[in-house]
C-alpha cells in the first residue's frame, strides 16, 4: 500500500526554494569556500575508515524525506573529509586537476536550469557552440561551424571520433558501416603506440573493430611513435588485404607526457588516406607553454582531437570535448532523428545529439564557459606554463639528487622518474606508501619495462617547495618498505 501520510516537510519546488533552499544554499556556499580554502592544511588523502565506509555504502533509503539542512550536515560529516585528493596542491597522481572555483560557482546554476543540451533554442546549446570554438582556438585546431561537442570525457570523445573515422572509411569504400555492420568486409585496422591511452583500445573494441585489429606501434627512446615502424606496419597490413583506416597519435601521454611526432604521422595518414586522430585529452593545452609549439606541429592537421576540459583546465568533472575537422563525419556516424525529435526550427547544424551517442546531454558548457572566462587566455597560459615549469624543475631536482633517476624527457607537465636505490618492487610499492603518509600523492606506472614513479602537475597553487616535500616523502616512504 502506498504511504499517504503527509510528508514530514514540504517538497514543492517553489516552496523549498523560497524557504529552506535559500538558507541551506547560503550555508552550502560557505562550506564550499571553507573546503577549498582549507584543502592545503589537511591530508592530501586518507583511507576511508571502516565505519565511514559502512555509513556511505550501507545506508538505507530513508522512508520519508529529510530537510536540506540535514543533508548538508551529513555531507560535511561523512563526504567532505574523504576526498580523492585532487584538490590538494601536493596531489600529483594520474591526470586529475583541482576544480576551478568559477566552475564550482556555476555548477548549482546549471543544475537549477537543468536543461538537456541535446539541442534546441535555449542558452545551453548556444553557449556550447562558443566554448567548443574557444577550445579549438586555444590549441590552434581548425574550427568549422559545428566542429565539435562536449562529452563526458575523452573516452566518449574518442568513441565519437573513431566512429566517425570508421563510417568515413566505409563510405569511401562504397558501403555503410551503420547499415551493414562490419560483416564480410576486410578488417579495419587502427594504429596506436604502446603509450596510447586505454580509451583508444576500449573505443576500438566497442566499435567492433576487434582488439586484434589495433596495431601497437613501437616508440622511440622518448616514448614517441616510431613513424618508420608505423609506415612498415601499414604497408604490411595492406599487403595482407586488410583495411588500415585510422592512426591515433598522442599529444601528451599519461605515462610520461610524451607528444608523438604529429607532423610525420599526418604525412603518413595523408599518404594512405587514413583518419588522423589525436588524443590530446590531457596534453593538447601544453601547446600554450613557452617554447612548446614545435613539439605540437601537425596537431592542426588532424581529422579529430580529443581534449578534456576536466584535465588541465580544471573544469569540474566531467567534461571532455571532441573536435572535428569535418563535423559532417560525426553527423554521418550518429544522426538518427526519430519523429518525436524532429525540430523544424533547428539551423543547418541540427542538434548536438546528432553528433554522438548521447541524447539527453547535461549543461557542461556553463562550467567550461565560466572556467575559461575566469582564466582568460592569459590565465590558461599562466597555468600551463606554471605547471609545465614545475615538471621541468622536478626533473632537474631528480637529475641533481643522486638518489633519483629521470626516465623520460619532460615535454608537458609530467615527470617520470624512479627511486634509484630501490628495486622494481620497491618502486612499485612507493606510491601506495607515499599516499598513506598523507603529505603528497603520486602514482606509478611502467616505462620501458621498469617500475616508474610519475608526478603530474595541474594545480595552480603547487610550489617548488612542494616538489622538495615530494622527494623527501618518497625517501621516507621507501625506508618503510
Ligand atoms: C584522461 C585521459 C583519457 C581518458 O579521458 P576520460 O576523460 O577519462 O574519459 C584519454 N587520454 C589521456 C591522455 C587522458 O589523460
Amino acid at each position: 500500500m502506498a504511504d499517504h501520510r503527509p510528508h514530514a516537510h514540504d517538497t514543492r519546488v517553489a516552496d523549498v526554494a523560497r524557504g529552506e533552499l535559500r538558507e541551506a544554499g547560503a550555508e552550502a556556499a560557505a562550506i564550499v569556500a571553507e573546503h577549498l580554502a582549507g584543502l592545503g592544511d589537511r591530508p592530501v588523502w586518507r583511507p576511508v575508515p571502516d565505519a565511514e565506509r559502512a555509513w556511505l555504502a550501507g545506508q538505507e533509503l530513508p522512508a520519508h524525506g529529510r530537510p536540506l539542512g540535514e543533508l548538508l550536515d551529513d555531507t560535511r560529516a561523512h563526504v567532505l573529509p574523504y576526498p580523492m585528493g585532487n584538490g590538494h596542491p601536493r596531489f600529483f597522481g594520474w591526470v586529475n586537476s583541482p576544480p576551478n572555483p568559477a566552475g564550482v560557482l556555476v555548477e548549482p546554476l546549471a543544475a537549477a536550469l537543468d536543461p538537456s543540451c541535446a539541442g534546441g533554442d535555449h542558452a545551453g546549446p548556444h553557449l556550447e557552440r562558443a566554448v567548443v570554438r574557444w577550445l579549438a582556438e586555444l590549441v590552434g585546431f581548425p574550427h568549422p561551424p559545428g566542429g565539435g561537442l562536449l562529452t563526458s570525457g575523452a573516452s566518449m570523445a574518442t568513441v565519437i571520433c573513431l566512429a566517425s573515422a570508421r563510417q568515413r572509411a566505409a563510405l569511401a569504400d562504397g558501403w555503410d558501416a551503420r547499415e551493414e555492420g562490419l560483416w564480410g568486409r576486410p578488417p579495419m585496422v587502427m594504429y596506436v603506440t604502446e603509450e596510447g591511452h586505454s580509451c583508444l583500445h576500449k573505443a576500438a573494441q566497442l566499435l567492433g573493430l576487434g582488439a586484434r585489429q589495433v596495431r601497437v606501434v613501437p616508440v622511440d627512446g622518448a616514448y614517441r611513435m616510431d613513424v618508420a615502424a608505423l609506415r612498415t606496419m601499414i604497408e604490411e597490413d595492406l599487403r595482407r588485404g586488410l583495411r588500415p583506416f585510422c592512426v591515433a597519435g598522442s599529444a601528451g601521454t599519461v605515462n610520461s607526457g610524451a607528444v608523438d611526432p604529429l607532423g610525420a604521422i599526418a604525412d603518413v595518414a595523408a599518404e594512405h588516406g587514413l583518419w588522423f586522430h589525436v588524443d590530446g585529452a590531457y596534453g593538447a593545452l601544453g601547446v600554450l607553454a613557452d617554447g612548446a609549439a614545435p613539439h605540437y606541429a601537425g596537431l592542426e592537421r588532424a581529422d579529430s582531437l580529443a581534449l578534456d576540459p576536466h584535465k588541465w583546465l580544471g573544469v569540474p568533472v566531467g567534461c571532455g570535448c571532441a573536435l572535428l575537422r569535418d563535423p559532417g563525419a560525426a553527423r554521418a556516424a550518429f544522426s538518427l532523428v526519430p519523429s518525436y525529435l524532429i525540430d523544424d526550427n533547428a539551423d543547418d547544424l541540427g542538434w548536438f545529439a546528432e553528433y554522438g551517442p548521447e541524447q539527453t546531454r547535461p549543461f557542461r558548457a556553463l562550467k567550461t564557459w565560466a572556467t575559461l572566462s575566469h582564466l582568460g587566455r592569459s590565465g590558461v597560459e599562466r597555468l600551463v606554463n606554471h605547471t609545465a615549469g614545475l615538471a621541468r624543475t622536478l626533473a632537474a631536482m631528480v637529475a641533481d639528487s643522486g638518489d633519483f633517476e629521470l626516465l623520460a624527457p619532460v615535454v608537458t607537465s609530467i615527470t617520470a622518474f624512479r627511486y634509484a636505490p630501490g628495486s622494481d618492487d620497491v618502486n612499485r610499492a612507493i606510491p601506495g606508501a607515499v599516499q598513506a603518509r598523507g603529505n603528497a600523492f603520486i602514482t606509478g606506472t611502467r616505462l620501458g619495462g621498469r617500475a616508474a614513479l610519475r608526478a603530474c602537475f595541474l594545480h595552480p597553487d603547487t610550489t617548488e617547495n612542494d616538489l622538495a616535500i615530494l622527494l623527501d616523502e618518497i625517501r621516507l616512504a621507501a625506508k618503510t618498505l
